[in-house]
C-alpha cells in the first residue's frame, strides 16, 4: 500500500514537472521547484529522469550575478513522433506530429466508397506509410473516426459509411505495432484540439460542435472529455430541430442534419434556384451550379435570399447550441468546418436562437466562436488524444 502510494505520488510529480516544463519556452530547476510548490532535490530528480528518457535537454545557461548560474531546461517535442489519423471525411488523412502537435509530415488516400475490409485495408495502408517515414521514436498512434468508439476498448461501435460495426481497430492495428493506440470519436477528438490548441486555457470548459457532411459535438468540462455512458455523449446531429421535417438517415424526422449538414445546406441552395430562377441568386446557380463558395459570395454581397438562407442554417445550430448552454452551463460554444463561411451573419443568428432559449443571464455568458484550427482539427486531436492518455500533456 505505502509503496503504491509512493509510486503514485512520483506520476504526479513528474506529470507537474513536465507539464511545467512544456508550458514553457525554457526553464532553470529552481524556477520549476517555484512554480510546482516542489522540493529542488525532487524536481531535479524527476528532471534527470526527463533527461534520460529524451523528452528534456538542457538548452544553456541562464545570465546570474551572484553563484553559480542556473541552466534552462526546455521540452523537446522532437524526441519522440505522433502518428494521426483522421478517418472521418472522403480521403483517410494522416500526418506524422510532433510532441508540440506540430504537422511534419502528410499522407491521405481517397476512400472511393470503400467499405468494411476495404476500408479496414485503407486505413492500414495510411498508418504503415506513416511509420515508414518515422525519424524518431514513435510515441503512439491517435485516430479520430466517425461513430460512437469504445475509447477504453478501442473499439468503433459502428461507423455507418465505412461499413464498420465493432470493429476492434486497436486489436487489429494492434497485431502491427507495439505502441499504444489511441481511437475516439472524431468530433470527440476535435473538441480535445480545441481544448489543447485553441487557446481557452489549460482546463477549459467548451462544447466543439463539428459541422460536415455529418454533425457531432465534443464536450469537454474541465480539461476532460465527456464520453457519455454509451460513448455518444454530443451526438447532436439527431437532435430534432424541425417538427415533421424531413426524413433522416436514422429513421426520424427533422433531425439537425436535414437541415444543417453540408449536403443538406446545398440542396436548400438548389431549392432557391428552382424556385426562384430569375432572382440574382438564381441566375447565378443555374449557371454556375450550387456550391458552398457561391453561398458565401452572395452571404457577402448581402443577398437577401442567401442571408436567409444562413440565418436559418443558424438558427438551427443555434436551438442545439442553446440546449447544451443552458444544461450543462458551458460558456465557450465553437463552431468548426462549414459554418466558418458564413461569419457574422451565421454567429448573430446563433446568438440571438440562445438568447431566446436559455435564462439571460446564462446566454450573456455563452460565447460562440469560430475554431481557428482549421482541417486539420481531427489530426490535431488525434495528437491530443495520444498526448494527455501517455504523457498527461498538455
Ligand atoms: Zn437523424
Amino acid at each position: 500500500m505505502k509503496k503504491a502510494t509512493h509510486q503514485a505520488t512520483k506520476e504526479h510529480n513528474t506529470t507537474l514537472v513536465l507539464k511545467t516544463i512544456y508550458h514553457e519556452d525554457q526553464i532553470s530547476r529552481a524556477d520549476i521547484a517555484r512554480a510546482t510548490s516542489l522540493t529542488r532535490t525532487t524536481v531535479s530528480e524527476i528532471v534527470t529522469d526527463l533527461i534520460g528518457v529524451g523528452l528534456v535537454k538542457e538548452t544553456g545557461v541562464a545570465p546570474s550575478t551572484i553563484g553559480k548560474p542556473p541552466i534552462y531546461v526546455d521540452f523537446d517535442a522532437h524526441a519522440r513522433q505522433l502518428i494521426c489519423v483522421d478517418l472521418s471525411g472522403d480521403e483517410f488523412q494522416g500526418a506524422l506530429v510532433n510532441l508540440k502537435g506540430d504537422v511534419l509530415l502528410r499522407h491521405s488516400l481517397p476512400v472511393g466508397g470503400r467499405k468494411g475490409d476495404a476500408a479496414l485495408l485503407l486505413a492500414h495502408r495510411l498508418v504503415e506509410g506513416l511509420w515508414a517515414e518515422a525519424t524518431a521514436p514513435v510515441l503512439g498512434i491517435g485516430i479520430g473516426t466517425p461513430g460512437p468508439v469504445d475509447t477504453e476498448k478501442g473499439i468503433i461501435r459502428q461507423a455507418v459509411n465505412l461499413g464498420w460495426a465493432n470493429l476492434d481497430l486497436r486489436q487489429s492495428l494492434g497485431a502491427h505495432y507495439t505502441v499504444p493506440i489511441h481511437i475516439a470519436n472524431d468530433s470527440h477528438v476535435a473538441a480535445l484540439a480545441e481544448c489543447a490548441y485553441g487557446g481557452h486555457g489549460r482546463s477549459p470548459s467548451l462544447v466543439l460542435i463539428k459541422v460536415g457532411e455529418g454533425i457531432g459535438s465534443g464536450i469537454v468540462l474541465g480539461g476532460n472529455l465527456h464520453t457519455g455512458d454509451g460513448f455518444s455523449a454530443g451526438e447532436v446531429g439527431h437532435l430534432c430541430v424541425v417538427r415533421g421535417g424531413a426524413p433522416c438517415t436514422c429513421g426520424n424526422l427533422g433531425c439537425l442534419e436535414t437541415v444543417a449538414s453540408t449536403r443538406s445546406l446545398l440542396a436548400l441552395l438548389r431549392q432557391q434556384g428552382l424556385h426562384f430562377p430569375d432572382s440574382p441568386l438564381g441566375r447565378a446557380l443555374s449557371s454556375r451550379g450550387a456550391t458552398l463558395d457561391l453561398l458565401r459570395e452572395f452571404n457577402l454581397g448581402a443577398d437577401p435570399q442567401a442571408r436567409a438562407l444562413v440565418r436559418d442554417l443558424g438558427t438551427h445550430l443555434g436551438v442545439v447550441a442553446a440546449s447544451l448552454a443552458g444544461v450543462l452551463d458551458v460558456h465557450q460554444i465553437v463552431l468548426s468546418g462549414m459554418p466558418s463561411l458564413f461569419g457574422e451573419t451565421l454567429l448573430d443568428a446563433i446568438r440571438s436562437e440562445i438568447a431566446a432559449r436559455i435564462l439571460p443571464d446564462q446566454a450573456r455568458e455563452t460565447h460562440v466562436s469560430f475554431s481557428s484550427i482549421g482541417s486539420d482539427i481531427v489530426i490535431q486531436g488525434a495528437c491530443a488524444l495520444v498526448l494527455r492518455n501517455e504523457l498527461n500533456l498538455p
